[in-house]
């Protein structure tokens, strides 16, 4: 992975050089909080030449839906942000794996009240190199968290709002001071929630099992994506409900999933080995369809892609 700064961000309407793109000090502090984000991939086909921006539309859909959450305005219609994404992509050549990170936030908070609705957004889009780990041979060992997930009567949940996050970061501490890789997190009913970032899936009797909607979980992209790819690929039964801890303990197979976790294989939850310790065989099918959905290595499910129009360029 190359370490070398983007050429270009998109800034308030504008492709800006990276250091150009610089704000004053001072608004350091609540100018984040109120902030909302998205976390979106692009996969390179080597054979294209070019790089597929994996269901952009639903991502912008909803960083609208987010910002309205916090009352955040919007000045850019979604297709007006795809387009960004896109002619980002291009002029910085992203002919690689890449993670686009748009983020909005309240500019201009030094002489405003926190608490105001009169508030001015500012919106940038980012570019970095991100590798894949689909394919590989990732396993993570899991620990269930002392802290749990927020609940929809204190922070809005299914959304991606930055203040949100501070929730999963105590959490993952928490386990990785324990020697675990990732935590899972129970929300205020007990029941089984998601990891730091990451929506959880278990394997039982040939069926695919996820916390639903009102799980005190984000909506997730990627989980709507697996659960299509389970029933109508694999044609294995889905179910979306309340899950129990104790169901992850008993699972033949737990993961994680996200647009950054991808598929990310669980093979311990509290140390109770899932299945018989190795990735199993749901979890590496789907692994397998996800990935060609995402690179486009066979033609189903194009309406999840954007290609960047990068096969038809030379490389810069
Ligand atoms: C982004 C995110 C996910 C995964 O959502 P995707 O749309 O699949 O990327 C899950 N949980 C949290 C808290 C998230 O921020």
């Amino acid at each position: 992975m190359h370490h070398e700064r983007p050429s270009f961000l998109w800034y308030n309407g504008k492709m800006t050089p990276w250091d150009d793109a610089t704000i004053h000090v001072s608004e350091m502090g609540w100018s984040t909080i109120g902030a909302v984000f998205e976390g979106i991939r692009g996969y390179w086909n080597e054979d294209q030449g070019e790089l597929h921006i994996y269901r952009l539309r639903e991502h912008m859909e909803r960083l609208q839906r987010s910002m309205k959450l916090v009352h955040l305005p919007l000045d850019y219609s979604v297709d007006e942000l795809i387009e960004a994404t896109v002619e980002l992509a291009r002029v910085n050549d992203c002919r690689h794996d890449t993670y686009f990170f748009p983020m909005a936030y309240t500019a201009d908070t030094y002489f405003a009240r926190f608490d105001g609705l009169e508030v001015k957004t500012s919106l940038q889009i980012l570019t970095r190199p991100l590798p894949s780990h689909l394919g590989g041979d990732k396993k993570m060992h899991a620990k269930i968290s002392s802290w749990r997930r927020i609940s929809e009567d204190v922070m809005p949940p299914r959304v991606k709002n930055l203040s949100n996050y501070r929730n999963g970061q105590l959490a993952r501490q928490e386990v990785g001071i324990d020697g675990y890789d990732t935590a899972i997190l129970l929300n205020t009913h007990g029941k089984v929630s998601e990891g730091p970032g990451a929506c959880v899936m278990l394997v039982r009797d040939g069926k695919l099992i996820t916390p639903d909607l009102t799980s005190g979980i984000l909506e997730s992209i990627t989980r709507d994506a697996i659960l299509v790819l389970a029933r109508e690929v694999l044609g294995i039964p889905v179910e979306e409900r309340v899950v129990d801890r104790t169901e992850l303990y008993v699972a033949d197979e737990v993961f994680l999933c996200g647009t950054a976790a991808e598929i990310s294989p669980i093979v311990s939850v509290d140390r109770y080995p899932i299945g018989d310790g190795n990735v199993g065989l749901i979890t590496r099918e789907l692994d397998r369809v996800y990935e060609a959905s995402l690179r486009a290595t066979d033609s189903s499910y194009a309406e999840w892609r954007t290609p960047v129009g990068l096969a038809a360029t030379v490389p810069a």
